[in-house]
């Protein structure tokens, strides 16, 4: 199947309202959880792209233990993909799924190479957002959470990156009622954002779904959103008794400790 690859417009009728709901909501996580703050030095696309791959379905942490593994047996991409499948499997075991993602790392590496003729994609920095989504998501096994995190997190664009997490919670807040996938909830949100606050939306909001919206017992009788919350369970789940986790692991985020070669 082909893959779309437009990046939404900011165009519609609904959207001063859902936009309002928006900055408010981006307002009330940043007093909450405060503003955060990149690292100072940029991940490489690359760098950015491997460790996308290697974040899915598992927690950040052990994601990040397989991509500083990786590193450190392979000092350069080259390295991995001239090196044995099962040479990268036993790099990166700690992240889980290892067999496929070291396929699917293997067959990225080829296919840039094969496109581009370098495994260097510093020339992305001379493209529009919209160009380089294009290019990224043609190719194979990178859609696009994977290209816009690149966009965002090494890139440093504005740009709205949706994961589960993110799905998740616009669904409950009845920002994005009707989107059946992240992909969908994705081209909803771009138009939405408030300028500048990509980011902060996208870290903060991922950090409430870790400690207080969570997929399988959100602790709504917490919720600093409650009541911009139209989540139809929302007054049942305020009965239970719990919480807000104060775990320190939840902050840590894979795509914010990825550094460049
Ligand atoms: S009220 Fe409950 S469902 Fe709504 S945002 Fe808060 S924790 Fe999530």
């Amino acid at each position: 199947m082909k893959k779309e690859s437009k990046l939404p417009s900011n165009t519609g009728s609904y959207q001063l309202g859902a936009k309002r709901k928006v900055a408010h909501i981006a307002l009330l996580l940043e007093e909450l959880l405060g503003i955060p703050v990149q690292a100072r030095q940029r991940a490489k696309p690359l760098d950015m792209l491997i460790a996308t791959i290697l974040s899915q379905n598992t927690n950040d942490q052990n994601s990040y233990r397989a991509f500083t593994n990786l590193r450190e047996k392979f000092p350069t991409w080259e390295d991995v993909l001239n090196a044995k499948t099962s040479s990268i499997i036993a790099a990166i075991k700690t992240g889980g799924m290892a067999n496929q993602k070291s396929a699917r790392i293997k067959n990225l590496l080829k296919e840039i190479k094969r496109q581009y003729g370098t495994l260097d994609l510093s020339f992305l920095k001379k493209k529009t957002n919209e160009e380089i989504f294009e290019m990224l998501i043609s190719l194979d096994g990178v859609g696009t959470k994977t290209a816009s995190c690149v966009i965002l997190f090494s890139l440093r664009r504005e740009i709205f990156p949706v994961d589960t997490h993110i799905f998740r919670i616009c669904n409950r807040l009845g920002i994005t009622v009707h989107s059946k996938t992240p992909d969908q909830t994705f081209e909803v949100m771009q138009p939405l954002i408030p300028e500048g606050k990509a980011y902060s939306f996208h870290t903060n909001l991922i950090r409430f779904g870790r400690k207080v919206c969570k997929a399988n017992n959100p602790l709504c009788g917490e919720c600093p959103l409650y009541d911009e919350c139209a989540y139809p369970e929302k007054e049942k789940r305020s009965m239970v008794l719990s919480a807000p986790s104060k775990r320190k692991e939840f902050d840590f985020m894979i795509l914010d400790n990825v550094s460049g070669q």
